[in-house]
């Protein structure tokens, strides 16, 4: 459901992605592992329609991204959290939310649900400013899936959240693709993450140094880990 095709940024005579192409299915968790400052953000940010493109295209849902009616279809949760400080969790919900088209019931519905998901119901009502590093990442992705996009973009998701409640949104994602068909798009460079995923990317240097299952990955490259794979492929 996601074509990515010869795609190229630049920002002004430094290339950070280079020429990558990359088919996404619908209903997979897809990964994108590498380093800091291997492309991962510009990457997403170019499928999410917030980073044009130098050159090639991408393409979601049959589209050519950026286009209006794919904003609905897509959640994206940032690496820097934009949030209120000011106003409690549930404002900033209730505000995101109140941006898509929804009948009044179903917002009310789906702001519990998502606030339920990243475990966060007990503490809507405090303002985000009190909120530790991990609450906000958690308020990021309820409002990144909200609206119910078929489609989640998560730029490192977990970071700043303890092992216990990264294991429990491993496992939402996890329902969110087996029971909603959801795709989801997740950056990392843990690799207990990657493991995770259908189907990953290894990126260096704004280029994709090996695609495929976690599996077929050690296969090819007669590694024990994904670890090895990327030094390896590298
Ligand atoms: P991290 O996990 O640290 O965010 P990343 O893999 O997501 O790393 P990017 O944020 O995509 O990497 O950055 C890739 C490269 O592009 C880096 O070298 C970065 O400095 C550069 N870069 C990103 N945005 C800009 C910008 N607006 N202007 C100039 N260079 C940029």
């Amino acid at each position: 459901s996601i074509s990515i095709n010869n795609l190229s940024k630049a920002y002004g005579k430094a290339g950070v992605l280079k020429e990558v192409d990359l088919q996404i299915a619908a209903g997979e968790i897809f990964g994108l592992i590498g380093p800091s400052g291997s492309g991962k953000t510009t990457l997403v940010k170019m499928i999410v329609g917030i980073e044009s493109a130098t050159n090639g295209t991408v393409e979601v849902l049959g589209k050519q991204v950026p286009n209006l009616k794919l904003l609905e279809n897509i959640g994206y949760m940032a690496q820097e959290d934009a949030l209120y400080p000011e106003l409690t969790g549930k404002e900033n919900l209730s505000f995101f939310a109140s941006l898509y088209k929804m009948k009044k019931a179903d917002l009310k519905d789906r702001i519990a649900y998502a606030a339920d998901l990243v475990e966060l119901t007990d503490e809507l009502g405090k303002k985000v400013v009190a909120y530790s590093g991990g609450m906000k990442r958690r308020l990021s992705l309820a409002i990144a899936l909200v609206h119910d996009p078929q489609i989640l973009i998560l730029d490192e998701p977990t970071v700043g959240i303890d092992p216990e409640l990264r294991i429990s949104i491993w496992r939402e994602l996890m329902t969110l693709k087996k029971e909603q068909g959801k795709t989801i798009i997740v950056t990392t460079h843990v690799m207990d993450e990657a493991e995770k995923c259908d189907r990953i990317a290894m990126v260096r240097e704004g280029g994709i140094l090996a695609a495929g299952t976690p599996a077929e990955l050690k296969t090819t490259y007669g590694a024990a880990d994904l670890e090895e794979v990327f030094l390896q492929a590298g």
